[in-house]
């Protein structure tokens, strides 16, 4: 497949390969070979093979449950305002304390682990080490020893308190928002107390320990504002230096009014910082950089910027977050609409509102039919959205599977930069034989 495509292939394990492809070339038993580009970032921490195996297990129907979980325990956060580029800024200065009861998380991922759903990203919304069954391990232990995969999205606030170990040992992947280099900078953004230098060692720590038991890579985040753009390659240098795997730049998306404002200056300065941070990149430390401009607004499914047939992200993937009472939970479309009932804006109404924990599956899968908007007829409602690479990326793959039913194997390509643009929509390699 490699020469059809002209490509470098990657192999290994979903690790191994982490970071290092940027084209999916898949093959199907007719001989048809079709070359998607790759959406590593979004499937963390799941893989290619998770994927496609659960979409077999989907045989041409709408999965019975979501692929992706990102389950929101708490609306409680360590920090208060992440320089106001925090999706959840605008609900933030109240303070919400709402959380999903231990009891009724861990029905929750039983139930989604019993209906074939794969893994659980616990996120937020708030800072999902403020809950105790989080920071714990003992949700993390529970899902899995379900068989699912699971990460951790946090600011990294709380982890001295944690039971970091626990969570290593249960391969489940930390993923810490850092968001500075140094104390005034973190302080000014996340305006709380922490010190960077505890941060900086706890994760040197978790590094080397996840290294001594052959666990999972821990990785780290860093969101460009204009408060803290000047220390992103620095950050980069600290974080490689912490024994950190994967350092991921990102852009604030949302409304505008989340968005940070940039000077012309910064924007003269920050291509040379991100170049920096790249070129730190090497087989133990991946880079990642935005190819968009910081200021770019988000793309609109409604002005046709997404090329799909459908909403495959809320497909795929779904949001809980705590409902009015701890043994509630709300199930949302995507992540865009995460905060109801919090002072979050542009909603549109939750998948469930009031789901019991050990039922929320049936409620998610009859929402195909029950809930007011169809998943295509999102890409003609939503006036926003960050999932487009995901929802392409299936677009392509389900068509070349026929939502599962047709068995594919994949590898994985690294190619030029330059050439990823032909593969959007999915580049034909080779047509399959006719049928006799
Ligand atoms: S914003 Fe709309 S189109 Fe985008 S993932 Fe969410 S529901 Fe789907």
């Amino acid at each position: 497949m490699g020469s059809l495509l002209g490509g470098e292939h990657v192999p290994g394990t979903h690790w191994d390969r982490f970071g290092k492809y940027n084209a999916i070339a898949l093959e199907r038993a007719d001989g048809a070979i079709l070359a998607i580009r790759a959406h590593a970032g979004e499937l963390v921490p799941g893989s290619t093979e998770d994927l496609l195996d659960f979409l077999k297990a989907c045989n041409g129907r709408h999965p019975v449950a979501p692929f992706t979980l990102e389950l929101d325990p708490t609306y409680a956060c360590s920090s208060v305002s992440c320089g106001g580029a925090c999706f959840s800024a605008a609900y933030r200065s109240l303070r919400p304390k709402a959380q999903i009861s231990e009891e009724a998380a861990e029905a929750a991922i039983r139930a989604f682990a019993h209906n074939g759903g794969r893994v659980v990203r616990f996120d937020g919304g708030g800072d999902p080490l403020m809950h105790e069954g989080v920071r714990s391990g003992r949700l993390v232990v529970k899902a899995n020893e379900l068989g699912l995969r699971t990460t951790i999205l946090t600011s990294g606030d709380l982890l001295h308190r944690s039971s970091w170990e626990a969570i290593i040992d249960s391969d489940c992947y930390l993923r810490v928002s850092l968001n500075a280099a140094t104390t005034p900078t973190r302080r000014e953004i996340h305006g709380n107390k922490v010190d960077m230098a505890k941060l900086w060692a706890v994760l040197a720590r978790i590094s080397q320990y996840a290294m001594k038991v052959s666990g999972p890579p821990v990785g780290a985040t860093f969101l460009l504002t204009a408060m803290n753009y000047h220390e992103v390659a620095e950050a980069a240098r600290m974080a490689r230096d912490a024994g950190i795997r994967h350092f991921s730049v990102r852009r604030v998306l949302g409304p505008d009014q989340l968005r940070p404002q940039f000077t012309t200056t910064d924007l003269e300065t920050l291509p040379e910082l991100l170049a920096d941070a790249r070129g730190m990149s090497n087989d133990d430390f991946v880079v990642f950089t935005p190819f968009r401009e910081v200021n770019e607004p988000d793309l609109s499914p409604q002005s046709g910027q997404i090329a799909a047939s459908s909403c495959w992200q809320s497909t795929f993937k779904t949001v809980m977050e705590p409902a009015d009472q701890d043994s509630k939970v709300r199930v949302q479309l995507c992540g865009r609409y995460r905060g109801d009932g919090v002072g979050q804006v542009t909603q549109l109404p939750a998948i469930a509102t009031s789901a019991e924990p050990s039922s929320w599956v049936s409620d998610w899968r009859n929402s195909f039919h029950a809930y007011p908007h169809s998943r295509p007829s999102l890409l003609r409602k939503c006036t926003s959205c960050i999932d487009r690479g995901f929802i392409e990326f299936m677009e392509a793959l389900i068509e070349f599977t026929e939502m599962g039913s047709r068995a594919v194997n994949a590898e994985h390509f690294y190619i030029a930069p330059q050439d990823l643009g032909r593969l959007r929509g999915g580049l034909t390699l080779r047509s399959g034989r006719p049928s006799t």
